[in-house]
């Protein structure tokens, strides 16, 4: 399983490979388990059927490892989209980004200024968490993140930590002097074991460690899973501490255990879902795949199917 998963990263960070699947009819047809559609209109409607379902979404325009300053600036323009659309339509949404894609790779100042853009017209009216990505890019993105927290305010922009980086209880520590909103998850890429725990009962202790750490700090955090134990163990905690439940959230992403992210709404938890779209699907859904290789026979009778 282990092999699986390593061979789906691997795979999920393949250029070649992402440019015969990204224009392969058939292939584009079996994401939409993962991604919400190509168009921020076709994002606003599945969000629409999760607001119904009594969740709030996060809105992502798939794209990363941009190498090209234009296109940065093109990702600038489409938030700006996004950002109306939230505002018109009135969708429970708040968003999310990547600094890779916003130039991350290319010139962190780059990133900075694309990213601080965002953040500037969202200020006030939404909320900007910004993904974390491998760890070379870990202390960029925390550096970049602690730049537009000094000027923007704590309901403004957020960050992601990841439990399986050893560094993470630490950089949640550093994080909540400031204070910062956290969202906490296990992490998809792959990392050497020097910089993350190789053992996923080690990822889990973390996880709960850290969980633990952002609750009992009184900010509004995201819990980002779909695992049961992580799910049991927030509960737990945050009752035998009298944390009520608006005091935190539960995050999902679309397609993974709807059943799950029904029940904790029904049961008055605050739900969020991760609601990606865009024709840059390829490494977002090879890391779904890698998450559970499962998934893989889920896609191949569906392609059989035609
Ligand atoms: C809202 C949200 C935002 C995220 N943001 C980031 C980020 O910024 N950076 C980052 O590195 N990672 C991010 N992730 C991904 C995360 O790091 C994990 O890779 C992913 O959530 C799987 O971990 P898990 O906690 O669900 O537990 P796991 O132990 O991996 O899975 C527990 C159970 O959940 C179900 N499950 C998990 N994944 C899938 C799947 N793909 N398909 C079907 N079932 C599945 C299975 O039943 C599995 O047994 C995010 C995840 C969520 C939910």
């Amino acid at each position: 399983m282990m092999v699986t998963r390593t061979a789906l990263i691997y795979l999920s960070e393949r250029e070649g490979l992402k440019e015969f699947a990204t224009h392969f009819r058939p292939f584009k047809k079996l994401t939409t388990r993962f991604v919400a559609g190509q168009t921020i209109a076709e994002t606003v409607a599945a969000i629409r059927q999760i607001n119904a379902d009594g969740a709030s979404a996060s809105f992502d325009h798939l794209n990363e490892s941009v190498t090209r300053p234009e296109e940065t600036e093109e990702e600038v323009r489409e938030y700006k989209r996004i950002l109306a659309a939230i505002d018109e339509t009135g969708i429970r949404s708040n968003v999310s980004i990547k600094l890779t894609q916003f130039g991350l790779q290319i010139d962190p100042a780059l990133a900075y200024r694309n990213a601080r853009a965002v953040v500037s017209a969202a200020a006030r009216k939404s909320f900007v968490r910004i993904d974390m990505e491998g760890s070379d890019v870990t202390q960029k993105t925390i550096d970049i993140f602690k730049r537009l927290r000094d000027e923007f305010g704590l309901d403004d922009v957020g960050i992601v930590l990841q439990s399986y980086l050893r560094r993470t209880y630490d950089d949640a520590l550093d994080l909540l002097k400031i204070p910062a909103r956290i969202r906490i998850c296990k992490g998809a890429y792959k990392e050497p074991p020097e910089v993350a725990f190789p053992n996923k009962k080690d990822v889990d202790a973390n996880y709960v460690k850290v969980m633990e750490l952002l609750l009992a700090s009184g900010v509004y955090h995201g819990i980002a899973t779909h695992d049961p134990k992580m799910i049991d163990a927030t509960i737990n905690f945050a009752s035998r501490e009298g944390i009520g439940k608006e005091a935190f959230e539960f995050q999902m992403l679309y397609g993974v255990r709807r059943d799950l992210q029904r029940q904790l709404a029904r049961d008055g938890y605050n739900m969020r879902v991760y609601v990606p779209y865009g024709e840059h699907w390829y490494p977002y859904f090879m890391r779904r795949l890698a998450e559970r290789p499962a998934n893989i026979w889920f896609i191949l009778r569906n392609l059989l199917k035609g």
